[in-house]
């Protein structure tokens, strides 16, 4: 039988090098199956490290508990609810939705209920793509109590190290023409956390992993606002390969009596979010959604922030040529790559095997009679389309 998976020794360090660049930050760390994760914050936020709970150390280590099958043994104190809705909820959505993991126990020395009267900020997951600056263009409307005051920048396994620094800048000028402070937030989790040699990549379990880390934070964050990835209608509890299928539901159950989540956009298509995005200025200078430059970036700022022929630089462009909007993004995607697979991509995924958000781009283009589209869904049987969709969706 596999041994526990051990969480003990909780403490805040001090630390002088950061992926970042800042010069000196405060660290929160514990041993899980003895190594070291740590979550790390700039110095000046040493104050709001959450050192008298486990939480963000919990919520880190359950995707590879319920991976092997390996119960959780916490040397120290969990919150009451978070610990209440993992165990009645958290844990069985998970295992439904990824089959291969499998329930787990978790022990702890005890429950706490603590709420930080002193807690008053309103983070914001921040990575300069259409989710996120739609979030915040929705969040203009929002009561004084859910106006965002703080832009995190988390460092969990989205972006490569480079990635990460060459996006930083463009990062740092959206959050200082919006007037919010960007807090670079760093942890090794992705590395010391490997599931299943890295199969189940952080793309396919974000959302826990992102909002866990925001866990060590709590005597700062009050409330704290997730973009979410999916429309209303396409959400739920089901088999998937992506966790944000069920974003709206499992938020609440990642939140405590101190920090509670919030979904946002969930109301909006991909489409109607990137008609909002297009019309934010900024946006053609700093829009970044690309899956390949995340990793592995351009050498000089002289070239595009975005491939523009990835499957999010695709789908992206696509649908802001829909809109006759394309060639505002010309300075941030290299729009000749976009150009020469176009139609390649069209044919292949669009018509052919469109995932939930080329559905959406499909119906759009019909809406609005986009001739490369319609031209090509005109010569075919649209009833199977329509079969093909049927079936993409029960498969899912
Ligand atoms: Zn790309």
């Amino acid at each position: 039988m596999e041994k526990d998976i051990i969480i003990r020794n909780i403490k805040v360090e001090s630390k002088c090098d950061s992926i970042f660049g800042a010069s000196h930050v405060a660290s929160l760390e514990a041993m899980i199956d003895s190594q070291r994760l740590y979550f790390s914050v700039p110095e000046e936020f040493v104050e709001y490290l959450e050192r008298d709970s486990y939480d963000a150390f919990f919520i880190a280590a359950l995707p590879l508990a319920l991976l092997t099958g390996r119960n959780i043994r916490i040397e120290g104190v969990l919150s009451e609810k978070l610990y209440y809705n993992v165990i009645n909820d958290l844990i069985p959505i998970l295992c439904i939705q990824r089959p291969e993991f499998r329930p787990v126990s978790v022990k702890c020395d005890g429950l706490r209920s603590t709420f930080y009267k002193d807690a008053k900020a309103v983070g914001c997951g921040f990575s300069g793509g259409i989710d996120s600056l739609c979030s915040i263009e929705l969040n203009k409307m929002a009561p004084p109590s859910f106006k965002i005051t703080h832009l995190f920048n988390i460092n969990a396994g989205a972006n490569s190290d480079n990635g990460l620094r060459y996006k930083q800048r463009y990062l740092e000028r959206l959050a200082t023409a919006y007037g919010i402070p960007l807090l670079n937030f760093d942890s090794n989790i992705h590395k010391v956390i490997n599931l299943d040699h890295g199969r189940i990549d952080h793309s396919k379990i974000h959302t826990v992993r992102n909002l866990g880390s925001i866990l060590a934070l709590q005597k700062l964050v009050r409330k704290f606002i997730y973009s979410a990835g999916y429309a209303y209608q396409h959400c739920g509890v089901f088999q998937t390969d992506e966790s944000s299928f069920a974003d709206p539901i499992v938020l609440g159950l990642l939140s405590t009596e101190a920090t509670e989540f919030i979904s946002v956009g969930s109301r909006l298509t991909r489409v109607q979010k990137t008609e909002i995005v297009s019309e934010i200025p900024l946006s053609y200078e700093c829009l970044h959604v690309c899956l390949r430059t995340c990793l592995v970036p351009p050498t000089t700022f002289d070239a595009p922030l975005n491939c523009g022929y990835c499957k999010k630089c695709l789908r992206t462009l696509l649908t802001l040529e829909i809109l006759g909007k394309l060639e505002r993004y010309s300075q941030v995607f290299d729009l000749g790559k976009y150009k020469a697979v176009r139609n390649s991509y069209i044919e292949n995924h669009i018509i052919m095997l469109p995932d939930v958000f080329e559905k959406e781009i499909a119906e759009y283009a019909m809406d609005r009679k986009f001739a490369p589209i319609v031209k090509k869904l005109k010569g075919r049987n649209l009833v199977k389309l329509k079969i093909q969709l049927a079936r993409f969706f029960a498969a899912r």
